[in-house]
């Protein structure tokens, strides 16, 4: 393969860097098996942005990532600018990149790996074989509507946040999730609270819609509240979970905590020009430096971003391969319960390396097929 792939790298603060170099030692080992050209470009972001420029997105991090095909990022922010106003703290670098790269659908797989069953917060026989992804629409919804501030009427202050979406809006996110259900189980739940706001009255009367489209998916509605008890009484029941800003960022925090450790989720942004593709968990101020940084969300990432923007399914499937792989083996970090001695960050980078090597110069490695 001669093609070449620009991918914007931003390790951003704390334990960022050390697990965006794991996810980088993964894809140069791939560019030795099957011949790729990855060229990383390496950009500031979050806290150590602001250090450098007193910005948490520098212009040249902004045309860095304009020129990429992807973009991958570490975690950002740390106690050290906690107390600067929240549109110059290093989230606020992060939230910009969101907006600038225009990336609407947020996906977060959530997958029990069977040697992990037991590290779950649920019992086995509830969680064992839980396979779904959120799509959470990230561009809009309560967190950009206007108006939206404090304000003071009648000597008191009233706290205001609007939530607005427009059909466009949640016609793209759902033309995603329909698209993605088909590569899975065919299955989509969409989720909403139709009863009360006339924002998810129109959210569902559009997925309904679009659903037509796809005729072989199925396509389910469920109240909030109501998708927050199924997820943790019937995990295994969900294939692919469409919602909006809001509610998939509180569902997919829940969803995470099915798998047992934020050190092992990946996810997705995805837009109409460009991918970004960062692990879920933060910068984890308390194990900086200490070796102790579990890089599967990161790496796990990275399969993504070959899945979703490069069109590398073979690759992408031989790093989630590796991953389940080195885990069944019993190497852990010290974040994961273990009968064996913990390893470090960089050696659990080299254990995956290692294996996707191993599956993709095997000529029997073919992706497992989605059930
Ligand atoms: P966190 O995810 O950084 O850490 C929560 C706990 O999980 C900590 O005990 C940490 O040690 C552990 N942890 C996280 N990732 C791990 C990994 N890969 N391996 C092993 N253990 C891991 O969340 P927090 O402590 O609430 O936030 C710390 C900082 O990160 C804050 O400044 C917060 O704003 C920021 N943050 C950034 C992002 C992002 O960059 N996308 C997301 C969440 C939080």
């Amino acid at each position: 393969m001669n093609a070449i792939f620009k991918i914007a790298v931003l390790p951003g603060d704390g334990i960022g860097p050390e697990v965006t170099e794991e996810a980088l030692k993964v894809l140069r080992a791939i560019e030795g098996v099957l011949g790729p050209k990855f060229r990383f470009q390496t950009g500031l972001v979050g806290g150590c942005a602001i250090d450098a420029t007193a910005v948490p997105l520098p212009p040249e991090t902004i045309s860095i990532c304009n020129h990429a095909q992807a973009v991958l990022l570490g975690a950002v922010g740390g106690p050290r600018w906690d107390s600067r106003r929240p549109d110059s703290r290093p989230e606020a670098g992060l939230l910009q990149l969101r907006q600038r790269l225009r990336v609407y659908a947020n996906l977060r797989p959530a997958r029990v790996i069977d040697s992990l069953v037991s590290v779950s917060a649920l019992k086995p026989a509830v969680v064992r074989g839980t396979d779904l992804v959120i799509v959470r629409e990230l561009m809009g919804g309560i967190y950009f509507g206007n108006p939206r501030g404090i304000f003071s009427k009648n000597g008191e202050r009233m706290g205001v946040n609007t939530e607005v979406y427009h059909e466009s809006e949640v016609e793209r996110v759902a033309h995603r999730a329909f698209q993605l259900a088909r590569q899975r189980r065919r299955k989509v739940t969409s989720v909403d609270k139709a009863n009360v706001l006339e924002s998810s009255r129109l959210w569902r009367d559009v997925v309904t819609r679009v659903g037509q489209a796809y005729p072989d998916v199925a396509l389910e509605h469920l109240y909030v509240d109501n998708c927050a008890m199924q997820l943790i009484a019937r995990p295994t029941s969900f294939d692919v979970i469409l919602t909006n800003n809001i509610f998939g960022d509180i569902l997919s925090d829940e969803a995470a905590m099915l798998t047992g450790s934020i050190g092992l989720l990946p996810s997705a942004s995805l837009g109409e020009r460009s991918g970004l593709y960062e692990p879920v968990h933060g910068s984890a101020p308390d194990i900086v430096g200490k070796k102790r940084a579990n890089p599967i969300a990161t790496i796990a990432s990275v399969a993504l971003m070959l899945r979703y923007s490069f069109h590398m399914e073979r690759a992408a499937a031989a790093i989630e391969a590796a991953i389940e792989k080195v885990l069944r083996s019993g190497a852990r970090t010290p974040d994961l319960p273990g009968r064996k001695r913990a390893i470090t960050t960089s050696r659990m980078g080299n254990l995956i390396a290692e294996a996707t090597v191993k599956f993709l110069s095997s000529p029997r490695f073919l992706p497992k097929e989605k059930p």
